[in-house]
């Protein structure tokens, strides 16, 4: 490209945009170009099987008046040059883009810079309502599409739709998109679907803290030694599976991270977890509660598996069951007690 542009007597830093046909639209080696050239890579149709030449094409993309066209069949370049500034948004499209980020247990500084890039970058914003605003303040000009549907494949070929008309799309989940959140279902729409222009949509996940992984932190480091997260949710597989994974987990000695404990529709999971838990695990094991981490009123409480009742848990709490080997001390200046897992075995 450089070389057409200095054929043609053109200096590289009066190109406003390459442009290129959609089918081309997850080529690497265009998205290079457009940032080794530093400007917009756009697509629209450029090319077409029918003949018609590509300077009615490219007229129809520009959409502005061009005083010149040099196309060049062999390279399959062509430089339409225009008389006036070009603003490149308004040619074609760009590609789309759907970004899955975790925005951490809420509070904003343990939001990675990633996830926060991405947010200030998108036009469209879907999830969860309550996550929606913790992602927030968002500028008038970003669409968003909150939602209470808890239908997640909806919302995540919802995503991909608009993407796919080229819009800067941003998933948001709570903690990390990957742990028990929408990076899943995103992936399951998409191979599932036979839709190119979804496939050709620059998808990315981007990680954040987990709220297994923030409690944690809180409480100490009783996540320092092997460890496992579950869900208790039998919404989407059988409890049969959670309880034989409880047994297995607990005989192992790991450290267990339960999400979704309990909810108003699951009320009895949880004390049948305990239950399993505490035929392999002593009543004197460590346990720490962490209800809205992060978030305002969030609150840690630090006990012990036979001191443990269901009604101490709900479905904002993080719980976590140490191993034999997890400790707690406390005694420090300020009444600090820590709870961690030694990263030895006695
Ligand atoms: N993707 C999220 C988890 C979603 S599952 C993450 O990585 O954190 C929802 C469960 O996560 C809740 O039922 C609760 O057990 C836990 N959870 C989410 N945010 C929390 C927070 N701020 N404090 C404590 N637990 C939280």
């Amino acid at each position: 490209m450089r070389e057409a542009l200095v054929a043609h007597g053109l200096a590289p830093l009066s190109l406003a945009a390459l442009v290129a046909s959609p089918e081309c639209s997850a080529d690497p080696a265009l998205a290079d170009a457009a940032a080794r050239l530093d400007v917009p890579l756009r697509f629209a149709q450029t090319r077409a099987e029918d003949g018609t030449p590509p300077g009615n094409l490219l007229h129809a993309a520009l959409r502005i008046p061009y005083e010149a066209l040099h196309d060049d069949p062999q390279t399959g370049i062509a430089l339409a040059l225009a008389p006036l500034a070009i603003d490149p948004d308004t040619i074609g499209r760009a590609r789309g883009r759907l970004t899955v980020i975790g925005l951490g247990p809420g509070r904003a500084d343990l939001m990675v810079p990633a996830a926060r890039t991405a947010l200030n970058e998108a036009t469209d914003i879907l999830g969860y309502d309550t996550y929606v605003k913790m992602a927030g303040p968002l500028r008038a000009d970003q669409r968003v599409h909150g939602t209470d549907n808890r239908e997640e494949m909806q919302r995540a070929r919802h995503a991909f739709e608009l993407a796919s008309e080229g819009r800067s799309v941003v998933m948001v989940s709570s903690g990390d998109p990957g742990v028990f959140a929408m990076a899943t279902a995103v992936l399951e729409a998409l191979e599932a679907s036979h839709d190119s222009a979804w496939a050709a949509v620059e998808l990315s996940i981007v990680p954040g803290v987990s709220a297994a992984l923030a409690t944690a932190a809180q409480a100490g480091a009783p996540l320092g030694h092997d460890f496992c997260m579950l869900s208790l949710s039998d919404n989407l597989k059988p409890w049969s599976i959670i309880e034989k994974r409880l047994r297995h987990a607990a005989e192992a000695d790991l450290v267990m991270a339960f999400y979704n404990p309990i909810s108003r529709a699951r009320p009895w999971q949880l004390d049948k977890a305990l239950d399993i838990v505490r035929d392999f695990r002593a009543p004197t094991t460590h346990v720490v509660l962490g209800r809205d981490i992060g978030r305002p009123g969030g609150t840690l409480r630090t006990l012990t598996l036979g001191e443990l009742r269901s009604s101490d848990v709900d479905m904002r709490t993080m719980v976590i069951v140490g191993s034999s080997a997890t400790r707690k001390f406390g005694g420090g200046g300020d009444g600090a007690e820590w709870v961690y897992t030694p990263r030895w075995y006695e």
